[in-house]
């Protein structure tokens, strides 16, 4: 996978596909089309200082007539919200923040999928005359095979310069990941990473192990993933991407719960089926070990032929690498880690809390939109199976998603332009809605965070051919779902034998109401319940609850009990301060969880406290029968830890820990 490509197959079609889709988009969109890219990617949104006059250009119902409920089964009711209700309005607000990345006007380097050159007109703003001899270095880069040290932390980001390639006008491409540093006067002047999609050979380790056969039916399946936006945070500050998947009949799921605090016992259930505390007794016995012994769901596509992608808007923050050691093994035919960290470390800018959120003049999520769009087209004539993740613009901030809208949506336009959403199933979803900031403190925040967005588009050929399954699952929409059943519904599609109307008629008659896991394609039973699905009580949204008098002895109890709790997790890490309470801010009894059957007089309390030092706020379920207190899933952070817990590398501990000698 080192090797450098020298061919791009099927360039030149690409190119004419998409010249084709950007006269289309040109002709459709007229005049807007223009602004957006003089404006390089900043949304149209800005020009309108009121929300709401995004909304009157989108005609459909942006909430259904009868909101009482959001989902009213059997075993759930998850209460009626509404995206734009009085509670939540004031927080819906256009962000002014968001600065343009560096140099982004003034780029020295431009390119296309063949040639990068340089702008000689815009030497002059790095005070180099315009006919001055520069020259600029192409560099290639890739991940060797030959691992170093294996006990590295740093094993996941082993990196290869291939020597200078000097140009002075223009080069044309030969590789997927590439360097451009331009020097004047033994100086570098500017450096730009640029990222490309060549078709590589179909790689693989046994004999009969081939590309998928053209005849045998077999869909692309791309998971287009964003961090932290609830199913209505969506509806704020996306809709035109949420407005396109509406009009192309995608199907949206109102119940989808999460299963853990944040993205990666999210993730997990969604790529191997399994908790991350499941992890610990399978393939991931330690946070020091790499993930590479994981059964991942992209290798069962491999398997059976498909090209492999696993991409992330971000290095540092990666699902895998975040406190964590990624892989040692390339565990996919498309990688980006190995990009994302280099184009982080040498051109990473605009930093905005968490992450840089600019590569150079680009934002990181548009890097990714574009390398999305890009190996699709690539890829069209194989079979892909893409797991990817956007973190950087979304992942800290409520409102920040509405810089993105215009090209999500764009990218879903050029899919369905170029006829890839043809064979293709696209699953856009998050892992949870936003997890801090003031909206967390209103009940219906509380319950966005629990109820990330996900919606699910199926080519027309599919609601033909599987119209069993393609009905079970718009049914589904309105049941109580988690990311185990993503991983149901991905294991069906690695052979579709088994979705066919009449295995489906007899899957849908064997016993698997109880299973963690229920495919999509299969009807969710009605009477599902948080505990059958396996859904910890505190991430659980069919609860109704009550508020109690926060003076009585039952809040002072589970108060108490939390922080015993928190005290008991952070114990054994002596540069963490113990945390006393500092105030009780609310405590509500749950009025529809579901007791074990050991437990006695069994009561359930959520409870919101604020401790010292650092004015931590955490959120947690403690379940209280005759004999004891416990506590009910995890405890979660409401207010942004910032760095408070620097001293400590444990990605759950961090959210508790307030290091000593602040
Ligand atoms: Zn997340």
């Amino acid at each position: 996978m080192g090797q450098p490509i020298r061919t791009f197959v099927g360039r030149g079609n690409t190119a004419q596909i998409r010249l084709r889709y950007v006269f289309l988009v040109a002709i459709v969109f007229g005049g807007s089309f223009l602004f957006i890219f003089i404006n390089n990617g900043i949304d149209i949104l800005f020009l309108n200082n009121d929300i709401n006059s995004v909304w009157k250009t989108h005609r459909y119902e942006v909430v259904s007539p009868d909101d009482t409920f959001t989902i009213k089964t059997t075993g759930c009711t998850i209460p009626g919200l509404n995206p734009f209700s009085d509670d939540i309005k004031k927080f819906i607000d256009r962000p002014k923040n968001i600065k343009p990345c560096h140099q982004s006007n003034i780029s020295l380097l431009d390119n296309n999928e063949t040639h990068i050159w340089i702008i000689k007109e815009n030497l002059q703003h790095y005070y180099v005359p315009h006919n001055s001899n520069i020259s600029c270095c192409y560099q290639s880069f890739y991940r060797p095979l030959a691992i170093a040290d294996i006990s590295s932390m740093d094993v996941d980001d082993r990196v290869k310069y291939e020597a200078c390639i000097e140009f002075s006008n223009s080069i044309e491409v030969m590789n997927e990941f590439v360097k451009v540093s331009c020097i004047y006067k033994e100086e570098i002047l500017y450096e730009q990473f640029f990222l490309f999609t060549p078709k590589k050979p179909f790689l693989s380790f046994k004999e009969d192990f081939l590309e998928i056969p053209q005849n045998q039916t077999g869909y692309n399946v791309i998971i287009v993933g964003i961090d932290a936006i609830s199913r209505l945070n969506f509806y704020r500050t996306m809709p035109k991407t949420l407005s396109y998947l509406k009009k192309k009949g995608a199907i949206e799921f109102y119940g989808y719960n999460k299963v853990g605090d944040n993205t990666f016992p999210n993730l997990t259930p969604i790529l191997l089926g399994m908790k991350d505390t499941d992890l610990k007794k399978t393939c991931w016995p330690n946070m020091r070990a790499t993930f590479d012994n994981c059964p991942f769901i992209w290798d069962s596509f491999k398997d059976v032929g498909y090209y492999t992608a696993l991409g992330e808007d971000t290095a540092t923050l990666g699902t895998f690498n975040f406190e964590k050691f990624g892989f040692s093994r390339t565990p996919t035919d498309y990688y980006l880690h190995t990009f994302m960290h280099e184009a982080e470390r040498y051109t990473g800018n605009n930093r905005d809390f968490n992450s840089y959120i600019c590569m150079g003049n680009k934002y990181f999520y548009k890097v990714l939109l574009d390398y999305i769009g890009n190996l699709a087209m690539s890829l069209k004539t194989s079979k892909l199976f893409g797991f990817f993740w956007e973190v950087t613009m979304s992942h800290d901030y409520l409102n920040y998603p509405m810089a993105m809208d215009n090209n999500y949506e764009l990218l879903l336009r050029k899919l369905d332009y170029t006829r890839y959403l043809e064979d293709t199933i696209l699953i856009i979803l998050s892992d949870h809605g936003i997890r801090w900031g003031e909206i967390r403190f209103t009940k219906q925040g509380r319950l966005e965070e629990r109820l990330p967005l996900m919606h699910i588009l199926l080519p027309d050929s599919f609601r033909k051919d599987f119209s069993f399954a393609y009905e079970n699952m718009k049914l589904n929409s309105h049941r109580l779902t988690t990311p185990f059943d993503v991983y149901a519904t991905l294991v069906d599609l690695i052979n579709v034998e088994k979705i066919k109307n009449e295995n489906i008629k007899a899957r849908s008659a064997s016993s698997y109401a109880f299973d963690r896991s229920i495919s999509l394609f299969l009807p969710i039973p009605s009477n599902r319940t948080c505990k059958t699905a396996d859904i910890d009580d505190h991430w659980c949204t069919c609860h109704k609850g009550q508020k109690i008098a926060i003076d009585s002895a039952e809040a002072y109890e589970a108060a108490a009990s939390l922080m015993e709790n928190l005290n008991t997790l952070i114990h054994g890490h002596p540069q963490c301060s113990r945390l006393t309470l500092l105030e009780l801010i609310e405590v509500t009894e749950m009025l529809a969880g579901t007791p074990y059957e050991s437990e006695i007089g069994w009561r359930e309390f959520l409870v919101v406290v604020r401790t010292a030092p650092g004015n931590g706020v955490f959120e947690a379920t403690l379940r209280h029968d005759a004999r004891d207190w416990s506590l009910a899933g995890s405890i979660s952070r409401l207010n942004m830890y910032g760095n408070q817990g620097h001293c400590i590398h444990h990605y759950q501990l961090k959210l508790y820990c307030y290091c000593q000698n602040e």
